[in-house]
């Protein structure tokens, strides 16, 4: 049996954060999702950094946990770096995830960094460095270190994005592309987006939350089946044997199709490219979702089978069967006391029998039901702002 790991969240020294993210709230919450793994995030930060040494223990091989805590949740050092900088006369803005094996890299890591750069405005640093230069100086203080950039496609920072991205990894890391072995899908992409660009093959695909709230850990997140320790985390990485991962549905993501916010304007790549790119209502470049940008990369047929599995989180389904807001008292409340009942969320969403399910709550079952067989009606998140996933209800066979 294989465990969840979310390996890219935010501490709450990241901007728009909540201030309530410390550890014992992270690894509570970890525990509520059912995740073994969380990322530490924001390691480049200097306070972050103080309460990752003074709040953990290294409780298996590069990894740690809350100090008397003994839920068996494990931290992996983690943290994102924001690279903006100019490369063949086109402003890049690309972000990093990076994972390290030990404190003693973080600190060789933060110590190179602080030289020129500043660590200390936000928990994900802007850094005026080139990836690939910055990517070899890290991997040259410690090889054990995993870059991973992140959420490949999103518009605006990342590596493959519409607005400031490159075509390939290898374009972007050139010499230091060898050393790269997974990226990762973001929100509004799923594996299969990512099967159809040749260059990504050979990529070990992952999917973290980037939360910036503890509610939203595991939103996407990975099942392994390895060792318990960072070597075996970064082996199972590095040899692509990731047993899935856990996906939004893309079309929730809020970089799904084309737009414009602020216009009310969203619209599916074929429309866009009909437009020629131009807003109907303003007239200008409409934001290039991540649909529109993988289609574009496309040079083949999905035809790798990619294991993943879709999901849509608990509270937002109970949500839709109790026709109460997400953050409700009502949603709330009931939440929590099915994870008395029936155990952690990915428990319940992933793994629990629909028919012990449907002991506890009928349309509880019937919705995870159709959530597990993708029968969902999908409003596509464009420009910012999240999609919308609504599952089929169907009554369920009585048990
Ligand atoms: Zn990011
Ligand atoms: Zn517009």
């Amino acid at each position: 049996m294989g465990f969840f790991a979310d390996l890219h969240i935010h501490s709450r020294y990241s901007r728009s954060t909540s201030p309530a993210l410390e550890l014992p709230e992270l690894a509570r919450w970890a525990g509520i999702k059912g995740l073994t793994v969380v990322g530490s995030g924001d390691f480049t930060h200097p306070q972050w950094f103080a309460s990752l040494k003074s709040s953990l223990y290294e409780s298996a091989p590069g990894l740690f946990s809350v100090k008397k805590d003994h839920s068996r949740v494990y931290f992996i050092l983690s943290s994102e770096i924001s690279l903006i900088y100019k490369k063949n006369d086109r402003v890049r803005k690309v972000h990093l995830l990076v994972l390290a094996p030990s404190l003693a890299a973080v600190e060789k890591i933060n110590a190179s960094l602080g030289r020129r750069f500043n660590l200390r405005a936000d928990g994900r640093p802007i850094l005026g460095a080139s990836v690939r230069d910055l990517s070899a100086e890290i991997l040259a203080l410690d090889d054990r270190v995993l870059i991973i950039p992140a959420h490949i496609w999103t518009p605006w920072f990342s590596l493959l994005g519409s607005r400031s991205g490159f075509d390939s990894l290898e374009e972007c890391f050139e010499d230091v592309a060898p050393f790269i072995h997974a990226v990762e899908t973001g929100l509004s992409a799923d594996p299969p987006m990512l099967a159809q660009v040749s260059s990504l093959r050979r990529f070990t695909v992952l999917s973290n939350s980037d939360a910036h709230s503890a509610q939203n850990l595991g939103r996407e997140a990975n099942e392994l089946d390895c060792p318990l320790r960072y070597d075996g985390i970064a082996q199972a990485i590095r040899g692509g044997e990731i047993v899935r991962t856990v996906e939004f549905f893309p079309e929730q993501g809020k970089y799904h199709h084309d737009g414009h916010r602020l216009c009310g304007i969203s619209l599916p790549p074929a429309e866009t490219r009909k437009l020629g790119g131009m807003c109907p209502v303003c007239g200008k470049p409409l934001t290039l979702g991540v649909l529109y940008r993988a289609e574009e990369l496309a040079d083949q047929k999905a035809d790798l089978p990619v294991p993943f599995t879709y999901q849509v989180p608990l509270k937002q389904i109970l949500s839709q069967l109790m026709a109460s807001g997400e953050n409700s008292k009502k949603v709330n409340g009931y939440y929590f006391s099915l994870i008395e009942r029936l155990g952690p969320e990915f428990h319940i969403l992933q793994g629990q029998p629909i028919l012990e399910i449907s002991r506890t709550d009928e349309r509880l079952a019937a919705a995870i039901q159709a959530m597990r067989e993708n029968r969902v009606r999908r409003v596509p998140g464009y420009d910012g702002v999240y999609g919308k996933i609504i599952l089929d209800l169907l009554p369920t066979p009585k048990g």
